[in-house]
């Protein structure tokens, strides 16, 4: 079938609107009728090549939609079902089985080669294919054949429109804090960058009763939102030492810190702001090649862990719909960060994110 998609045609370029043929869903697969797509900041990083995937491509990989066919191994989804589209895995591996399929084994190949596990793209145009499966989805498109177990079905009350975002960024900062840094009421956080990555793990440590959330980031607007989120501090580091403002705060340093800049000198903020036995997560992500240190000489008695994180270590049927749960009660009201944006304003989209204007783009179609 024929459908619209917006294409990287050529490394750090805009993304264009064009019109390419979809194969049909293999069995595996189902052809879903995208309702919505967030943009992450991931999708800039591999736009501009800072991880090469083979172009052209479509990206995209915050979509929810609706599914229109299912592949003949499918059996848990239906024409008509509503999903939210989170990361591909492969299901058999050592820590797919373990229950951390954001580690799964084969996580690269199946999210960021642009193709499917048989060399295969399920789009193309007059010059070509043209690379799909980005993140097991590419949901830069109208219609797209995904990876069927990287869906998660969810019911008529949700507003669909809202929720692709659940499936990377937000999942991202509210998993970092629930689950790898397991948070409990009472306790302190610090986190670096106030994207939606950062707001999400802000929302989710109010959530959980976090009562000291310190918000470092360089743009004022941003934490000033950050404060009517739930931050009780907020430090702008351009203006003053992030660390010295956290110890003065705190005392000795806070029990749990999330870096979501990708920044090697936030790195090393974050893992000196750590109290003893304070436990950081780095999810920012970083051109290949980039170094960061930790000053090994005098933290080394501190007994600090550090933690690089993909997903939030989710396991996104279980974590999406606890998510949506807290949702609807109120306490985790994501969609004070999103904005939409029509397709044909997709670049404009990206320009916003970047330029810290919309902490989350969704594009919908
Ligand atoms: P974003 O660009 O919207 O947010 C980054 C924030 O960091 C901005 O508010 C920016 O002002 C702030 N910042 C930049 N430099 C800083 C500095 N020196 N000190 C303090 N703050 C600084 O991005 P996002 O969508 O929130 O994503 C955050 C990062 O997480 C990106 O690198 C993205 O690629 C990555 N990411 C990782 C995963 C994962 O699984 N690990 C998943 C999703 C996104
Ligand atoms: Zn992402």
């Amino acid at each position: 079938m024929k459908t619209r998609a917006a294409v990287v045609v050529e490394g750090g370029k805009d993304l264009e609107i064009r019109e390419v043929e979809l194969d049909d869903p293999r069995p595996d697969e189902i052809r879903v009728k995208m309702v919505a797509s967030g943009i992450c900041h991931t999708d800039a990083i591999f736009r501009d090549q800072w991880h090469p995937i083979e172009l052209p491509a479509v990206l995209g990989h915050e979509g929810s939609g609706i599914v229109e066919e299912v592949g003949s191994a499918v059996t848990d989804l239906a024409p008509g079902d509503r999903v939210v589209l989170g990361p591909a895995f492969c299901g058999q591996c050592a820590q797919c089985f373990a229950g951390h399929p954001m580690y799964c084994e084969k996580f690269g190949e199946r999210n960021f080669a642009g193709v499917r596990g048989d060399g295969s793209r399920a789009f193309s145009d007059e010059n070509g294919p043209v690379g799909s499966h980005f993140f097991g989805q590419s949901s830069f498109a109208e219609h797209s054949n995904v990876v069927a177990s990287g869906a998660i079905k969810v019911d008529e009350e949700v507003p669909l429109e809202l929720l692709g975002p659940l499936g990377c960024g937000i999942m991202t900062g509210a998993g970092s804090v629930l689950n790898v840094l397991d948070v409990k009421a009472g306790d302190s956080l610090a986190v670096f960058g106030t994207g939606a990555v950062g707001m999400a793990g802000v929302l989710a440590a109010k959530a959980a009763g976090v009562s000291t959330i310190i918000v470092v980031d360089i743009v004022e607007s941003r934490l000033e939102f950050a404060r009517e989120l739930g931050a009780t501090h907020t430090v702008n580091s351009k203006e003053q030492d992030p660390v010295e403002a956290i110890m003065e705060i705190t005392g000795t340093g806070v029990q749990h810190a999330l870096d979501t800049t990708g920044v090697p000198a936030v790195f090393n903020q974050m893992t000196n702001s750590l109290r003893i036995l304070g436990h950081g997560v780095l999810v920012g992500a970083s051109k290949v090649g980039t170094q960061a240190s930790i000053d090994v000489g005098t933290r080394l008695a501190s007994g600090i862990r550090v933690s690089l994180v993909i997903e939030g270590d989710a396991v996104p049927q279980e974590f999406i719909p606890r998510l949506i749960a807290l949702h609807k009660t109120g306490v985790f009201p994501f969609e004070k960060l999103t904005r939409t944006y029509p397709l044909e304003e997709i670049n404009r989209a990206f320009a916003d994110s970047a330029e810290g204007t919309t902490l989350k783009p969704i594009v919908v179609y």
